[in-house]
């Protein structure tokens, strides 16, 4: 027996790989790394697009060199689709990918520390809780939150939506009549969350929203007085810190008084936006987050972080214990929980996790928190120069001036003023045209029923020599496309 276990300590021995053979994988992944970050690739190239190649190389019982995978990652992966690495890119919600993160990972997944208990981990988690605090008191919320890190958006909308839930007692027969309450142009992320919690059959109203695209206060109200008249129970409302589609702040201050006159929960969806409370005008204009029972903000948008974080906040820590915290299992009969410094096993429904925090902590650690502000004031700005000098161009736009950095507009040659059609058409073939060039990544809307342009401005590696390119492109492009006609 002795002589089989030792021959299949010698089969695993590649498990665990000593100095120089860690030396070797790594360097080639680091140089491939640096070929990349040095040369970045533009934001759609499709020439390459062949990731069913990865089909050809079937996971097998032996093992492969990796100057060969990652020759596959090079085909497969990295050329085909969109590079959210790219500066140029500018549509959806932009990727960040911060290198410092990265490494956070990296020393995350080396030392694999157990993040999900006090006990095991008691460095993670603190740190975790750190950043937690340091977002708390961003959005002004008092020192009896608290929250935790998700892998996106749509997991901390969840956590908030089932806080909520609970919170408010909606369940059995309850559910089908009680009144969720969120803007026409709330992220869909939330009805998804609302379904996964058991609400499904939950009435969403839709409120609709004034020309500049934010929820309509007087609808918001008058609806939900309708709601208590016939006999509903409002429950929850959703506000947009930022939505997706326009980059519209809905009336944040003005939603929370409502809430709380009607003792509603408040929920803030701040996914894109939240992270503006860095700069001063963002600061202004998203004045009432702090009236929030819970919101949700994505570091890997508004902090440029690679995907994987997001995060729920909730400003009564005891709501999220009573959703989350469950009698451990026997075998953790040995945890002994810290008062002060909550497990994210706790608060959340994961046990064993990655441990996030370190690929946050290690940017704002390293750079310190003042390029985060400068590159998002950055942010604003060159949606705000975007505005305007497509504005001088010619160009419509749709929401003026533009809440965030989100701008929305369109061009309408003078003989297509009175043909929605053709105008659609025309803004149709503008889109392909610039996504086809290649060199900038946009992409499009409808804003009722127009076809609609979108430059969403994210990236901390997009800067002015970007938007001037983009405006060129644009330029350059409607020229093209008169002259065909
Ligand atoms: C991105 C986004 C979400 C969803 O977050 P994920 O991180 O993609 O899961 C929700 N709301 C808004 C406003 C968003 O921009």
């Amino acid at each position: 027996m002795r002589e089989e276990i030792r021959n299949l300590e010698k089969l695993s021995r590649p498990l665990d790989p000593g100095p120089e053979d860690r030396l070797e994988v790594r360097s080639k992944v680091i140089d491939y790394c640096e070929r990349f970050l040095n040369n970045i690739p533009n934001p759609h190239d499709v020439a390459l697009n062949e990731s069913k190649g990865l089909l050809d190389s079937p996971i097998e019982e032996g093992d492969a060199k990796i100057d060969k995978l990652i020759l596959l990652l090079e085909k497969n992966v990295h050329s085909s689709g969109l590079n959210p690495a790219s500066a140029g890119h500018l549509g959806y919600i932009p990727g960040g990918g911060l290198y410092s993160a990265a490494l956070g990972d990296y020393l995350a997944a080396v030392f694999n520390r157990y993040a999900g208990l006090h006990s095991t981990g008691p460095g993670a988690v603190v740190m975790e809780n750190m950043l937690i605090r340091w977002m708390a008191q961003m959005v002004g919320y008092p020192e009896n939150a608290a929250g935790n890190l998700t892998t996106g958006g749509s997991l901390a909308h969840l956590i908030a939506i089932v806080t909520a839930r609970d919170a408010k007692v909606i369940s059995g027969t309850e559910v089908s009549r009680s009144v969720v309450y969120v803007s026409e142009h709330g992220h869909h992320s939330i009805d998804k969350a609302l379904r996964i919690a058991g609400l499904g059959t939950i009435h969403v109203r839709r409120i609709p929203v004034d020309e500049r695209y934010r929820m309509r206060v007087d609808e918001l109200e008058e609806q939900i007085e309708l709601d208590y008249k016939r006999g509903f129970n409002p429950f929850l409302a959703v506000a947009s810190a930022g939505t997706t589609n326009v980059g519209a702040v809905d009336p944040l201050e003005k939603i929370g008084a409502i809430c709380r006159k009607n003792q509603l929960w408040y929920h803030v969806d701040a996914a894109y936006g939240g992270f503006f409370l860095l700069t001063a005008a963002g600061r202004e204009k998203l004045r009432g987050m702090e009236l929030s029972d819970s919101v949700i903000m994505d570091p890997h948008k508004g902090l440029f972080l690679p995907y994987g974080l997001g995060v729920v906040l909730v400003k009564d820590q005891e709501g999220l214990k009573e959703s989350f915290y469950h009698e451990k299992a026997s075998y953790l009969q040995d945890d002994k929980a810290d008062p002060t410094e909550p497990s994210p096993a706790d608060l959340s429904p994961e046990l064993t996790k990655h441990f996030r925090g370190l690929r946050l902590w290690l940017p704002l650690k390293l750079h310190g928190v003042a390029p985060f502000r400068a590159s998002l004031e950055e942010k604003l700005l060159l949606a705000e120069y975007f505005y305007n000098q497509i504005k001088q161009c010619g160009f419509e736009v749709s929401s003026e001036p533009p809440d965030l950095s989100v701008v929305t507009y369109r061009y309408v040659p003078t003989d297509m003023a009175n043909d929605l059609a053709a105008q659609n058409k025309f803004n149709e073939d503008l889109n392909e045209a610039v996504v086809n060039d290649g060199r900038i990544f946009i992409s499009s809307t409808r804003l009722n029923g127009k076809f609609t342009l979108r430059f969403a401005c994210l990236s901390f590696r997009t800067h002015l020599d970007t938007i001037d390119e983009l405006i060129k492109i644009l330029n350059d492009k409607v020229a093209e496309l008169l002259k065909k006609q």
